[in-house]
């Protein structure tokens, strides 16, 4: 795993602070936008159980809760569409966008794998990254 991977899933399993495993991300001398939001939509994507919307109330709430301002952009893009147009849409903002982007995504992969962890997973599960955290 990549180390934004595994900074990423740290925060998920509430094993690093979100602010300070977020700032991690922003502040990592690697830090990537395209990488970065690639990976996070393809986790958030894969811990939602429905497939044809990738829409649930876990999900619904964690935008509902993101820690930044309700009138940033990347927020009012994913309040007022459905997930797959919303994700498209924050993939093509400006650059002094991003950085709210990449919370926002943060913030929802931490819900949303937080269920599947309960869920899905509560009983073993074959994903090494909810088994095996390297330390960084
Ligand atoms: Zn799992």
């Amino acid at each position: 795993m990549h180390q934004h991977e595994v900074i990423i899933n740290k925060i998920a399993q509430d094993k690093i602070d979100f602010e300070l495993g977020t700032k991690l991300i922003l502040e990592n001398e690697e830090y990537n936008f395209e990488i970065l939001f690639v990976t996070l939509k393809k986790n958030i994507f894969n811990s939602i159980p429905d497939k044809t919307d990738y829409n649930t109330k876990t999900y619904q709430n964690a935008i509902n809760t993101i820690p930044l301002k309700p009138t940033y952009t990347p927020i009012v893009i994913l309040k007022n569409f459905s997930t797959k147009i919303a994700f498209n849409k924050l993939a093509t903002l400006p650059k002094n966008e991003n950085t709210k982007t990449i919370i926002s995504l943060l913030w929802i992969f931490k819900a949303t794998d937080t269920e599947r962890r309960n869920t899905e997973c509560k009983n073993g599960c074959g994903h090494f990254w909810h088994e095996n955290l390297n330390p960084i």
